[in-house]
């Protein structure tokens, strides 16, 4: 690990002025995955500014009937929270499916926004990877990419986003709440929260520099049966090689986004309203475009088939 010095904020604009003010400052929070990174060198910031002492850890109701989840909520406190668990179900399950009950503990709401890919070349210094040395090229491309991304990716990086919990964000319409160094808030669509990686895959969402996320908020539930069906190597402590995140209503209308396949959580609301055609129909538009490689095309037929257990789940 390369040396780094560190320090407690008191204040979220204060939290935002240092790290926009000190070249290499980074916010810690959990540190599930920062310090990982810090350990192999693949992240290597000259200061940290820790920001567990900030009020951020409140679940409170909305005046339009949703929730605001504080940033640093824990993954465990907020899949056991009664509300989350009775009007969000789909929430609660994208969290448990997530990590361990250790890593849950601790990982906190904004950290799981920001969590990074697990391509395994971005782990492996040696290699050459675009979104850990941009300029560098991507070793994925013709290397291994069973795990990685068809849809959404580019000829400079074809990583997934590996996330669980922001898949059902994306499905419930969430917004990331933020403060800036200047003291300005902003709430930011989780739509348009993780960007698709072009040419600049280091660039992974729409935060500004030194802006730091002190909330997401939910709107007012949506009703219906709450899925999330993840696909993965092993039964526990495995990213998804596809999920699918879904409410399904009475009439078999609802929603549907897909974890595991693209740079951000994939929800094409064209494709939902397929959903009373059945699976195929949706995941024929959703995946639309799609340029899977040889070793991960499989996920196409396989996206179709988790939908189709959970419509039939549906059903049942
Ligand atoms: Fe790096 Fe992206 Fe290529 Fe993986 S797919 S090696 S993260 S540039």
């Amino acid at each position: 690990m390369r040396p780094f010095t560190y320090e407690r904020a008191k204040d979220p604009i204060e939290a935002a002025r240092i790290v926009a003010s000190r070249p290499g400052a980074r916010f810690l929070a959990g540190g599930t995955n920062l310090l990982d990174l810090m350990k192999i060198q693949v992240e290597t910031p000259t200061h940290l500014v820790d920001i567990q002492d900030l009020d951020l850890e409140k679940i409170e109701a909305t005046k339009e009937g949703g929730l605001r989840i504080g940033a640093l909520v824990t993954n465990t406190a907020l899949a056991s929270d009664e509300r989350v668990r009775r009007d969000y179900g789909v929430l609660a399950r994208a969290i448990v499916a997530g990590a361990s009950g250790q890593l849950r503990n601790k990982a906190s709401t904004a950290g799981n926004l920001l969590q990074r890919t697990r391509c395994p070349y971005f782990y492996d210094t040696n290699m050459a990877c675009n979104k850990r040395t941009p300029g560098t090229g991507c070793a994925a491309l013709g290397g291994a990419s069973r795990q990685l991304g068809i849809i959404g990716v580019s000829s400079s990086c074809i990583a997934n986003f590996p996330g669980d919990m922001p898949v059902a964000l994306r499905l419930l319409d969430a917004a990331i709440e933020t403060v800036d160094p200047e003291g300005q808030h902003r709430s930011i669509p989780i739509a348009d929260f993780h960007r698709l990686w072009g040419e600049t895959p280091h660039i992974e969402t729409a935060l500004r520099p030194g802006e730091l996320i002190t909330a997401v908020t939910l709107p007012a539930p949506v009703g219906g049966k709450h899925f999330y069906e993840k696909v993965r190597d092993r039964a526990s402590y495995a990213f998804a090689l596809v999920s699918v995140a879904a409410v399904i209503q009475p009439d078999g209308t609802g929603r549907v986004a897909f974890g595991g396949v693209a740079p951000k959580p994939w929800r094409i609301e064209q494709a939902e309203a397929l959903l009373p055609q059945g699976a195929a129909a949706v995941t024929a538009r959703a995946f639309q475009g799609a340029t899977p490689t040889k070793a991960n095309a499989f996920k196409l037929p396989l996206a179709t088939r988790a939908l189709a257990s959970v419509i039939a789940q549906a059903k049942a």
